[in-house]
C-alpha cells in the first residue's frame, strides 16, 4: 500500500488507497478517522502534529526555483496554508466526495472569500431569502458597494429562481435546509435551474453536514459549510470550507492567499481531532433531533414545530428521499405566548444553555427574535418570519431522554 502523502493525492486516490482495497470506497466513519492523513507522520506519531511556523524553509537557492517552477507541493508562508489545514482540507473534501476543499477562518469567511473570488460589478445573483442573516447582510449591503446585484426570491420557489435568470446572473444561492425554519431545497431542481442556464450553483449546507445530504452528487458546483458547526463540533473553534472542482476553486484559493482568511495550526488541530468522531456525532445529534421534535409537537403548550423529520414539515417529501438524517436543530412556537413568556420557558430549561451557534456537542437555545437579529426594527425581524414566540434548539449529544425530560419540566413550570 503506497501512503498518502501529505501534498500529494486527489480525493479519489486517498479514498480507496486508505483501505488497501480496491473493490469499493472505504465507509464515512472511516473516512472521518483516516482519510486525507498520511500513514506514517512526522515523528512517528499517530496524530499530525501542530507546526507553529508562521513561514517554511528552502534548503538552497535551487529548493526554492524548484518550487516556483515546478509548483511542487510544499509550504512557502503561513499565509497561504499550512501542512494541518492541508489534511483537514483533503479530510473535508473526502467526506464531501469533492474533488477539492479550501479552508477559511470561519464559515462567513469562506462566503465572502468564494464570492469575492467568483462576482465581478455588473454580475447578478440570485438567493432563495431564507438564510443566514449575515451572508444576506453581506450580499445586500457590501457586494451592492462592488456594483454586484443580488435579487432574492423566496426560498423553494424555483420558478422564481428561474425566472429572475438574466445573461448577466452568475450564481445562485441557497441553503438546506434553511435557518431558522428548517425549509428543505431540492437539490436535483436546484442543480438544474443553474445547469439549464450555464450558472454555477452554491448550497449552504452547515445544517445537514455530508453525513446528512450529498449536494455534489446531485451537480451542485458549490458546497459550503460553517465547520465551526457539527464538522468542528465541540464549540471551540471557528473555521468555514467550500468544496468543489479543484480548477473552480483555484482562482478562489488565490484570493483567500491575499486576503489572509486562514486557520491558525492549532485551530486545524482541534478541527482534525473533532472530525474523527463526525459521523457519531450526527448520529446522535440526528436521534436527537428526531425525539425532541416529535416530543415537542406531542405537547399541548407547542403550536408548531419545524423539523424535517416529521410528517407534518411541508418538505418532508423531499427531505426523506435527499437526506440521511434531519440534523439537531429544532424550531417551535409556543401556542399563545408574547416575547416574555417565551423567554421564560428559554431561561427555564436546564441543560441546553442560552448562546448562538448550533452543532456542538453541547445544547444551545435561543429566541430568534431576541439573539440574532440586533441590527434590525421589531418591525423587520417580524418581517423575515421570526415570530416573537419562536424557539430555537440545537440538540447536542446528550441523552435523548434527560433533553425531552428537561423540555418538558421547563414548559410545564412555566404554564
Ligand atoms: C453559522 C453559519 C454561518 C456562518 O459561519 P461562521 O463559522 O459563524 O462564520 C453560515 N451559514 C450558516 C447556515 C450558519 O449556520
Amino acid at each position: 500500500m503506497r501512503n498518502i502523502e501529505m501534498n500529494k493525492p486527489t480525493q479519489k486516490e486517498s479514498r480507496t488507497e486508505l483501505i488497501g482495497l480496491n473493490c469499493r470506497p472505504p465507509e464515512f466513519s472511516t473516512l472521518s478517522v483516516h482519510a486525507g492523513e498520511s500513514r506514517q507522520k512526522a515523528g512517528d506519531s499517530i496524530t499530525d502534529p501542530i507546526f507553529c511556523a508562521s513561514t517554511y524553509t528552502f534548503a538552497n537557492t535551487q529548493a526554492l526555483i524548484d518550487f516556483v517552477e515546478e509548483q511542487q507541493p510544499r509550504e512557502e508562508y503561513g499565509r497561504y496554508g499550512n501542512p494541518g489545514e492541508r489534511v483537514a482540507e483533503r479530510k473535508l473534501a473526502a467526506l464531501e466526495a469533492g474533488e477539492a476543499a479550501l479552508l477559511f477562518a470561519s464559515g462567513m469567511a469562506a462566503i465572502v472569500g468564494l464570492l469575492m473570488a467568483k462576482l465581478s460589478g455588473g454580475d447578478e445573483v440570485i438567493f432563495f431569502d431564507e438564510c443566514y442573516h449575515r451572508s444576506r447582510e453581506f450580499c445586500a449591503k457590501h457586494l451592492s458597494r462592488f456594483g454586484v446585484k443580488t435579487i432574492q426570491v423566496p426560498a423553494c420557489d424555483y420558478d422564481a429562481m428561474e425566472a429572475a435568470i438574466t445573461p448577466r446572473t452568475k450564481m445562485l444561492i441557497s441553503e438546506s435546509p434553511t435557518n431558522p425554519h428548517l425549509s428543505i431545497v431540492d437539490m436535483d431542481r436546484f442543480a438544474g435551474i443553474g445547469s439549464r442556464h450555464g450558472v454555477e450553483t452554491l448550497i449552504d449546507a452547515t445544517l445537514a453536514t455530508p453525513y446528512n445530504l450529498r449536494p455534489i452528487e446531485a451537480g451542485v458546483d458549490y458546497v459550503l459549510h460553517s465547520v465551526t458547526k457539527y464538522l468542528a463540533g465541540h464549540n471551540d473553534l471557528l473555521a468555514g470550507v467550500v468544496i468543489g472542482s479543484a480548477e473552480k476553486l483555484d482562482p478562489v484559493r488565490n484570493l483567500r492567499g491575499i486576503m489572509g482568511m486562514v486557520n491558525s495550526p492549532h485551530n486545524c488541530y482541534l478541527l482534525l481531532r473533532g472530525l474523527k468522531t463526525f459521523e457519531l456525532r450526527m448520529q446522535r445529534h440526528n436521534e436527537n433531533g428526531q425525539r425532541v421534535a416529535e416530543f415537542l409537537e406531542s405537547h399541548p403548550r407547542v403550536e408548531r414545530v419545524y423539523y424535517p423529520g416529521l410528517k407534518s414539515h411541508v418538505h418532508h417529501e423531499i427531505a426523506r428521499k435527499q437526506m440521511r438524517g434531519f440534523g439537531g436543530l429544532v424550531t417551535f412556537l409556543v401556542k399563545d405566548a408574547d416575547w416574555r413568556a417565551t423567554a421564560d420557558i428559554v431561561d427555564a430549561v436546564r441543560i441546553p444553555r442560552i448562546a448562538p451557534s448550533l452543532g456542538g456537542v453541547e445544547s444551545l437555545i435561543e429566541q430568534p427574535i431576541v439573539m440574532s437579529y440586533h441590527q434590525y426594527t421589531l418591525e423587520q425581524r417580524r418581517g423575515f418570519g421570526i415570530p416573537d414566540n419562536m424557539i430555537r434548539l440545537a440538540c447536542g449529544i446528550e441523552n435523548p431522554d434527560d433533553l425531552v425530560a428537561d423540555l418538558a419540566q421547563a414548559l410545564d413550570a412555566t404554564a
